[in-house]
């Protein structure tokens, strides 16, 4: 595959609780307010069309790895000690990167600045699992794809987490892939506008260690205070 790949996914289905779980809400106790469901509802039902989840992927044949370091055949070289401990076996890297547009930051704006605080914060949760859900989808698919080819894959991984130091790599990702094709560009210290957008790497092989039921929440910091890590193979975080 020489070209990235630009893909459309649907829409997935966001519930009120995986909002309020994303918000760190515990209402195991105590039921939410009726106010707080409306509004919850409201931003479900009305700002879900602001959303528009698309992908560019593309794989590269990995040609070396060093302790800290992965090198990608016609492609850059990735600097993450756990990603050369996950994916260093495998042949090949897929790059990828994901946004859910640009319209959902601008209505969170809005909400903001019109006062509405909680719309804005349920807004903003809200976009963070319609990203995180449409990784799944699209990872679902991938690891089909290479099950059919008798390969396996490893859970995600990516820069801007605890466990891979620095930024640099997400603009080796989204520079790499080209990612501006669909709407994603960088701030000068590599942050990514839209902000609800990531840049990931999946590694694909025959012979791959064994991290069964692992995710990269596994090796981060924040694992245990992070609302998203129940979403597993994802980072809206
Ligand atoms: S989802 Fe949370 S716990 Fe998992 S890698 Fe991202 S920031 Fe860390």
């Amino acid at each position: 595959m020489t070209e990235s790949v630009v893909q459309e996914i649907p829409l997935p289905e966001v519930t009120l609780e995986e909002v309020f779980r994303a918000e760190g809400a515990d209402y195991s106790k105590r039921p939410p307010r009726p106010s707080v469901v409306e509004i919850h509802n409201q931003v479900l039902r009305q700002d879900a069309k602001h959303v528009r989840p698309v992908l560019i992927w593309r794989e590269f044949a990995i040609s070396g790895a060093e302790e800290q370091e992965l090198f990608l055949e016609k492609g850059p070289k990735l600097k993450s000690s756990l990603l050369v401990k996950v994916a260093g076996r495998a042949e090949k890297l897929v790059l990828l990167a994901m946004t859910i547009g640009s319209a959902l930051d601008n209505a969170v704006a809005d909400y903001n600045q019109a006062g509405k605080i909680l719309e804005s914060f349920a807004l903003d949760a809200a976009g963070s699992i319609f990203l995180a859900k449409s990784i799944m989808l699209v990872i679902a698919e991938l690891e089909d794809k290479y099950k059919v080819a008798g390969m396996s894959t490893t859970f995600l991984l990516g820069p801007g987490h605890s466990y891979w130091s620095g930024l640099d790599d997400v603009r080796t990702i989204i520079e790499t892939l080209k990612a501006e094709q669909i709407g994603i560009t960088l701030t000068d210290s590599n942050l990514m506008i839209p902000r609800k957008s990531v840049a990931m790497v999946m590694g694909v092989g025959h012979n791959l260690p064994d991290f069964k039921g692992k995710t990269h929440c596994d090796f981060c910091s924040l694992q245990k205070t992070c609302n998203m890590n129940k979403f597993a193979q994802n980072c809206g975080g």
